[in-house]
């Protein structure tokens, strides 16, 4: 698919951020390019648009970005996955492991039904540590997560192994 390079060639590498040994994959560069970020929505939304997918939640902060254009576009409501803290009803919470330390992600109890078929997308996977939260979140609601979706999927560790066996979809990964 020639898009995937368009979309390659959008994301911004920049060395020793946010400290010294990251290559941080930076994606506003490709919010920037009109026709690197339509296709990237563009093929979420071909591949999801007729899988019964009634819920796109999207992991704070960069999921929000990719997640609203994918939810109009199949029909879907967004669910958006927060920071501790920020959401002001009923939570519930997920925490998760980081290189050093551990965080959370909360999300509305009311935000899925039981059995609701559920998409996640975030920006990029790494250890996949923050989707196996997403899923945690969604799948104490009784909702069925079908697959989780990013931008970019760092090859060292795909995720597979810590995202509760749900599949793990990536478009590219870092040049
Ligand atoms: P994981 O939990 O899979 O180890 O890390 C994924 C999370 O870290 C995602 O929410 C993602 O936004 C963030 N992240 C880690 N490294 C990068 C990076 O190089 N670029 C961007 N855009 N996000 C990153």
């Amino acid at each position: 698919d020639p898009r995937l390079e368009a979309i390659s060639a959008a994301i911004r590498v920049v060395p020793n951020f946010p400290k010294k040994g990251i290559m941080f994959q930076d994606i506003t560069t490709l919010l920037l390019d009109h026709k690197a970020f339509k296709h990237t929505i563009d093929i979420f939304v071909d591949r999801y648009k007729d899988m019964q997918i009634s819920v796109v939640a999207g992991v704070e902060a960069r999921g929000f970005m990719f997640g609203p254009p994918i939810a109009l576009a199949i029909g879907a409501k967004f669910v958006p996955l927060r920071k501790p803290g920020k959401l002001p009803g009923k939570v519930i919470s997920e925490s998760y492991e980081l290189e050093y330390g551990h965080d959370r992600l909360e999300m509305h109890v009311d935000a899925v039904e039981p059995l609701e078929r559920v998409i996640i997308i975030d920006d990029l996977v790494a250890t996949g540590g923050t989707l196996s939260a997403a899923i945690s979140l969604m799948e104490s609601q009784g909702a069925e997560v079908v697959e989780c979706a990013c931008v970019i999927g760092l090859p060292e560790v795909k995720g597979q192994h810590k995202l509760k066996g749900k599949p793990l979809y990536v478009l590219v990964e870092p040049s």
